[in-house]
């Protein structure tokens, strides 16, 4: 089989690592717009059943050694009172590790791998897919320069589009999707160099509804003197949406102002926030999920198929696992179209299942159900307003519906 990949992000590398590894592709190349791979993006959480996925890879030693590994899950009301703590990743018994990682660092490794695997030839940057077409035999991509001119078209089996949020394959086959859909909340996102926090190595969550923030290391002694990097990503409710652009530098007077009294004895947020190396923002859009991926010898995979509101750390992690089902897929199934329909038929349902639930039941509906019983104030006995049943129901139906409870994730792969 000769594979065409569309997009060297994510999903795409990850794709052509996993089709290496079943043997199955006479040919993989991967096709990326940009011109140089730059170092972009800030943190991103890779998840256990997506870590299990790079695992098989035989890439977690290499992740683990440039990550974060947190092992607690504590959510705080804007008060900075804690509400619920959980052990996470390892320490909730996974077998394979959740990690936070800086992107540059998880897109390193398995450009590395891919490079190294499928050869250098055959990862080809400045060719920005612009259309694709397809006769019973083979599929055509058509592809231009960053500046437009146009470059010649490839040919191949099957063209897998992992082109990202801005996908031009998507807007191929739903020409008439119209613009993102906006829920009405913008992010901020940064990193700073900081002290060790809680357990030195938790994931906290604070504040309900119209304004929260979401704290996480991705390095530990990130500086030589002991100290963390720490991600951080401000959610406030707003009328209009920033640009849709991962990498659109945010200011801190759009957002600083919310977050300036929440000094508590476990962390200074409004310092945190000023003594950010960078700060970026980004709005909350998704798309609906749509009827079908696969058209013949083409198909959608991770944000070009199912675009999903950044949070719950699980866009990356549905990239991987959509990768490594296709791979698999392409394995058992002699015909390459029937795979690319198995792909679908297994992935599109859960995926929309997460892109809805993310909409209307995101993690921190714990502290919202909180806030919304204390009318936001600070509560002198957490028993008196929720018990430690109700939360922990709460947070084991998200992590079931984002496919990362311990036990779905130990069951085995496929
Ligand atoms: C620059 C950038 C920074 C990001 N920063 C963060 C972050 O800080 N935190 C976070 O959680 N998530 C971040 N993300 C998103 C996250 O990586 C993805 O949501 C997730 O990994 C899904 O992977 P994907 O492969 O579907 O898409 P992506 O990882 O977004 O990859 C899509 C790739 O396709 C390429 N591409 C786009 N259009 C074309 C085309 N027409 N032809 C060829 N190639 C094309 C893009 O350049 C990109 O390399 C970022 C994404 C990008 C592109």
């Amino acid at each position: 089989m000769d594979a065409i990949v569309i997009g060297g992000g994510i999903g795409g590398l990850t794709l052509a690592l996993a089709l290496h590894a079943t043997g199955k592709a006479r040919r993989i190349r991967v096709f990326e717009a940009a011109a140089e791979m730059r170092a972009l993006g800030i943190g991103i959480n890779i998840g256990a059943h997506a870590m299990k996925e790079l695992s098989a890879l035989g890439l977690e030693d290499e992740l683990v050694a440039t990550s974060c590994q947190p092992q607690d899950y504590a959510f705080f009301t804007r008060h900075g009172q804690l509400v619920y703590r959980e052990p996470f990743g390892k320490a909730a018994g996974h077998q394979w590790p959740h990690i936070a990682l800086l992107r540059p660092d998880l897109q390193r490794v398995l450009l590395g791998a891919v490079r190294e695997r499928i050869g250098p030839e055959n990862f080809i940057t400045g060719h920005r897919c612009t259309g694709v077409e397809q006769n019973g035999e083979r599929v055509t991509a058509h592809f231009a320069e960053p500046d437009g001119a146009a470059l010649p078209s490839q040919q191949g089996d099957v063209l897998i589009a992992c082109d990202g949020i801005h996908s031009a394959v998507r807007t191929q086959y739903y020409p008439d999707e119209g613009p993102f859909k906006f829920r009405g909340f913008n992010l901020w996102r940064g990193v700073t160099v900081h002290k060790p926090f809680l357990t030195g190595a938790s994931i906290a969550r604070i504040g309900a509804r119209h304004a929260t923030m979401i704290i996480y290391p991705l390095r530990r002694n990130y500086d030589g003197q002991g100290n963390l990097l720490l991600n951080w990503v401000c959610e406030i409710e707003r009328e209009v949406a920033v640009p849709v652009d991962w990498n659109k530098p945010g200011r801190l007077e759009d957002f600083y102002p919310t977050y300036q009294d929440w000094v508590f004895d476990w962390m200074d947020v409004p310092a945190l926030i000023r003594n950010a190396e960078q700060i970026l923002s980004y709005p909350m859009v998704d798309r609906d999920p749509l009827p079908r991926w696969s058209f013949g010898r083409v198909t959608l995979l991770g944000d070009a198929a199912h675009p999903m509101y950044p949070q719950g750390g699980n866009g990356g992690a549905q990239a991987i696992l959509d990768a490594a089902t296709l791979a698999r897929l392409f394995q058992s199934e002699a015909d390459p179209v029937a795979a690319l329909k198995a792909y679908e038929a297994a992935r599109l349902p859960p995926t929309s299942k997460i892109v809805v639930q993310n909409r209307t039941a995101p993690p921190n509906v714990i502290v919202d159900t909180v806030e919304q019983r204390t009318g936001g104030r600070r509560f002198d006995r957490l028993e008196d307003v929720i018990s430690q049943d109700e939360m922990k129901a709460i947070f084991e139906s998200y992590q079931k519906v984002a496919g990362y409870h311990v036990q779905q994730v130990s069951r085995p792969q496929g």
